[in-house]
């Protein structure tokens, strides 16, 4: 039963990974969510599904022509979009789109007064300070859904942000954390969708193969909390019971533990400042063992590339995650080597992207040259 404390909640990238999870949670709690709007890209019949799932009227197809028949709103395209979010009365938009295209339903979100639940880590990368400076005008939160950030959020707001001395997001090293470097040049698709842990959308899978999804998760923390590049870390972690740590001055570690599941820390961010009963994650510790090791960034290139990219600035996040939007999508259509990704970021990054975009549409526009570039690369390998 939807009340006044019912939250209103529009979904974007309903169909997906992360958006089906955010579909589980809210129907595991109507008293207090409610899902008013969805979208998805080209996925017809599953916002279909999510629609009569949830009874919702108002839906958008991004990726498509036409809008989806027997809704008092339907729209489609871009432009369809930003109506659904700007116009659709909701306390907070959950932005489980996949890629850059997440950038602006991210500014309508927070422009149009709703809070933004963030798993579009390419936002914070792409736009970390024009995102915030919109958040704070319109006093409105981002509220991190990756699993790493939503563990740091959690921690640093119990601890307290003048307390915290340094972040150590954990990476499961994905399926070639082991493999001998020799072996790289030979691995196929299915090697990298072959993820020890977790279950995740394709080019996120890639990433955390790569660990190009660390780096962009480094970029996104450096974003989200107020520390500088050197105070963040990455270790490690096979078992994924560890989301992440922070480090307080005294030298104490906190740590968030669960079973990896994405429901968690959706559920989180949706509940927050609340937290709320769930059946998602616990965490037996009995017998449990846990390691921890540093990354040897000769193995993963690409998250050595994050730091470097952080270091400099400017719009080298941008160009960063763009090439890798590029190379990732080449490697899935097996045009590239999965080495080659890495050497394709590391070529784009040759150029100047070092002016700091000042709007989002200046941050669209590097994105776009970014692409570019790294299209000209690909075709001349
Ligand atoms: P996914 O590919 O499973 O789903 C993506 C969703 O976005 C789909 O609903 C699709 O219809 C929609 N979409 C795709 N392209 C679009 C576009 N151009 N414009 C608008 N909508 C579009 O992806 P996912 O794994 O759910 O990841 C979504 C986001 O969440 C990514 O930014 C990813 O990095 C982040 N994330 C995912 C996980 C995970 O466990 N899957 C964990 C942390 C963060
Ligand atoms: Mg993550």
């Amino acid at each position: 039963m939807a009340t006044e404390s019912t939250k209103k909640i529009i979904v974007l990238g309903a169909t997906g990974s992360i958006g089906k999870g955010a579909c589980e949670v809210i129907a595991a709690h109507p008293d207090r969510f409610s899902l008013v709007a969805a979208s998805a890209h080209s996925d017809a019949e599953g916002l279909s599904r999510v629609a009569r799932e949830f009874g919702l009227s108002r839906v958008c197809l991004s990726g498509a022509a036409a809008p989806l028949d027997g809704f008092d709103f339907s729209a489609a395209g871009s432009a369809g979009l930003e109506r659904l979010v700007r116009e659709t009365e909701a306390d907070i938009v959950l932005n489980a789109v996949a890629g850059a295209a997440g950038l602006f339903p991210s500014a309508w979100a927070l422009d149009s007064g709703k809070d933004l639940a963030l798993a579009n880590k390419e936002t914070m990368v792409a736009a970390g300070e024009l995102v915030k400076d919109l958040a704070k005008k319109r006093g409105r939160r981002i509220l991190p859904v990756d699993s790493e950030h939503s563990a740091v959020f959690q921690l640093i707001n119990q601890i307290g942000a003048d307390k915290v001395d340094e972040i150590i997001l954990t990476a499961s090293g994905g399926p070639f954390r082991d493999w001998p470097l020799d072996r790289f040049a030979g691995i196929s698709l299915a090697d990298a969708l072959r993820h020890p842990n977790w279950s995740m959308g394709k080019k996120i899978t890639v990433d955390s193969a790569s660990m190009a999804n660390k780096g962009l998760e480094v970029l996104e923390a450096l974003e989200l909390f107020p520390l500088g590049l050197g105070a963040i870390k990455v270790l490690i972690h096979r078992e994924s019971k560890v989301h992440s740590l922070v480090r307080s001055r005294d030298g104490s570690l906190y740590a968030q533990l669960s079973e990896p599941d994405m429901r968690l820390p959706i559920q989180n961010a949706l509940s927050w400042p609340g937290q709320l009963e769930s059946p998602y994650g616990r965490l037996d510790l009995a017998g449990l063992s846990l390691s921890f090791e540093e990354p040897d960034t000769r193995r993963f290139p690409l998250l050595a590339l994050a730091y470097e990219v952080g270091k400099r600035g400017g719009a080298y996040p941008v160009a960063y995650n763009a090439a890798n939007e590029v190379a990732v999508g080449a490697f899935m259509a097996e045009r590239l080597p999965f080495v080659g990704i890495s050497e394709v970021v590391a070529r784009t990054l040759e150029s100047d992207f070092a002016a700091r975009p000042e709007s989002f549409d200046a941050v669209a526009e590097a994105d776009a040259r970014a692409r570019r570039v790294a299209s000209g690369i690909l075709e001349r390998r």
